[in-house]
């Protein structure tokens, strides 16, 4: 039983012993570069952030349902009567046309 194959030869030479200050300092170097690409990514995202909060008002605007028809639709621009929403003035007529 022996475990001196080819295999283990070269598992030996993938880590010379003379260039392990250049070793180093090629991971040194990468530990920097992921510093630096993180510092970046965060500065960034957080300017992201802060930009997309004031701009749209897309995503926050309630949704509501037309009370005649069921359509959905946001809120600014629903007409609101009596309690409940529609989607348009004919659907708000005909609802109170039908309750009435
Ligand atoms: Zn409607």
């Amino acid at each position: 039983m022996s475990f001196s194959g080819p295999d283990a030869a070269g598992f030996c030479y993938a880590w010379p012993e003379p260039e392990n200050s250049t070793l180093a300092m090629k991971y040194l170097l990468w530990i920097g570069l992921f510093l630096i690409i993180y510092w970046i990514m965060r500065k960034s995202g957080n300017r992201r952030n802060r930009a997309a909060t004031p701009p749209t008002s897309r995503d926050p605007e309630e949704m509501v349902t037309c009370a005649h028809c069921g359509v959905h639709l946001p809120v600014s621009e629903s007409i609101h009567a009596g309690g409940r929403y529609f989607c348009c003035v004919e659907h708000q007529r005909a609802a109170q046309a039908r309750s009435d």
